[in-house]
């Protein structure tokens, strides 16, 4: 009898979990832990705060993977020991066959002084209700959308929200000025140069003022403080810096990058049946520039963990590769949403395309989760 521990249960950690159960053996002991009660996509969050839909709608109890025989926890893992294929969770020290760290990445408010008092965080679920409730009562003048480190995960997020807003505020003709800084050269510099300068003049034509290299250094009351001078709002919504969880930057996996680092192609870290996936590792792209982080490409990586882990407990050569291919959804307003699809791992450098805007699109981001929600929890 096999067991795989899970740490994690975001997305990569559920397509982990999933994936595995249809391919071990029936007595192999698949162990997923999370702190959280739920599963939910990332993407929710901006239909929340605009009132479009509701966090509740696209929640799935964790627990309902134990309908499926995948064993869940919900508790806080509180030590990893990488070289042992242990953990701790609730006080109790737990070994396993492999170890699959899908632990995210903890955003980090308090890194930029001011900012948590300040600022809403648009990327935390539980700011959610307080962000739409601000955005339902404001009454116009400046909102600011601040990007306040890299890598930040959904690159796109937070000119979507940009976009969704300016539908929302002029839906109630109030004159909202919308500001997107980011330290960034460009809004998505995956796509290079003519296609971020197409997408900014979109930006533009729905009165979002884009400001690149803006790297903010405080926050104070109605002002954003930049090494390069100070912008004033009236209401600041933040994407705040990230960093790998605690937990994990105490545990022998971070390298010098900042984050855990891997295999590219087989997620793999320097310990011996210890795999990492998802926002919580970094891999270089041939331009050097590290992959984003994205629930697709977590949701790939723990499916390639999954194959080569049953592969290698059959007793056979593990074959599958993570290829770093994959697509998102930007919603643009007015029923729509463009298309960013690539293949990021490719030679001499990653290859990104943003699809024009359409219905389709929009309809194929909402069946991106009600088909993973169904498979997953049905
Ligand atoms: C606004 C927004 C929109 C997005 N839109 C998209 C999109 O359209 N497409 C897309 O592909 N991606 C999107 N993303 C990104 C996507 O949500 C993430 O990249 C994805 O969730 C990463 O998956 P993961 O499994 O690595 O981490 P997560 O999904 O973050 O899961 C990590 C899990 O680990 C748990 N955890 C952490 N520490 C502990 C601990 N010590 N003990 C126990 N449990 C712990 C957490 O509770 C969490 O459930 C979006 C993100 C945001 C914020």
């Amino acid at each position: 009898m096999k067991r795989v521990l899970i740490l994690g249960g975001g997305f990569g950690g559920v397509a982990t979990a999933h994936r595995l159960k249809q391919k071990l053996a029936e007595e192999d002991e698949i162990i997923l832990i999370d702190r959280r009660p739920n599963f939910m996509v990332g993407f929710r969050k901006t239909w929340a705060m605009t009132g479009m839909s509701s966090l509740e709608e696209g929640q799935r109890p964790l627990a309902d993977l134990s309908r499926i025989g995948i064993q869940v926890i919900q508790d806080t893992v509180t030590l990893i020991d990488p070289a042992a294929k242990a953990v701790e969770v609730g006080g109790k020290r737990m070994e396993a066959d492999a170890l699959v760290v899908a632990l995210g990445a903890q955003l980090v408010p308090d890194a930029v002084p001011g900012l948590a008092m300040h600022a809403l965080n648009v990327y935390d679920p539980q700011e959610i209700p307080g962000v739409a409730q601000a955005l339902s009562e404001f009454e116009g003048g400046k909102m600011v959308i601040g990007v306040f480190g890299m890598p930040y995960k959904c690159p796109p997020a937070p000119y979507e929200m940009a976009l969704l807003a300016s539908e929302f505020f002029k839906s109630r003709k109030l004159q909202v000025d919308i500001e997107v800084f980011t330290p960034q050269p460009m809004t998505l510099p995956i796509l290079g140069q003519a296609s971020c300068d197409d997408f900014e003049g979109r930006l533009a034509e729905h009165g979002v003022l884009f400001l690149p290299n803006h790297k903010a250094t405080a926050v104070e009351p109605g002002e954003v403080v930049f090494a390069t001078g100070r912008r004033s709002y009236d209401l600041l919504l933040a994407v705040p810096p990230h960093q790998p969880p605690a937990i994990v930057r105490e545990s022998r996996l971070v390298g010098s990058s900042g984050w855990v680092g891997v295999k590219p192609h087989t997620l793999e870290t320097e310990f011996p049946g210890v795999y990492a996936i998802g926002d919580v590792v970094h891999i270089a792209m041939a331009n050097g520039k590290p992959l984003p982080k994205a629930g697709v490409f977590a949701e790939a990586m723990g499916e390639v963990v999954a194959d080569r882990l049953a592969a290698e407990f059959a007793g056979q050569e593990p074959e599958a590769e993570f290829k770093g291919e994959g697509g998102c959804y930007l919603e643009v307003g007015g029923g729509e949403a463009m298309k960013l699809q690539g293949s990021f791992l490719v030679e001499p450098a990653p290859e990104a395309v943003l699809l024009e805007a359409s219905p389709r699109y929009l309809q194929e981001k909402h069946a991106f989760e009600t088909q993973r929600l169904d498979t997953w929890f049905a």
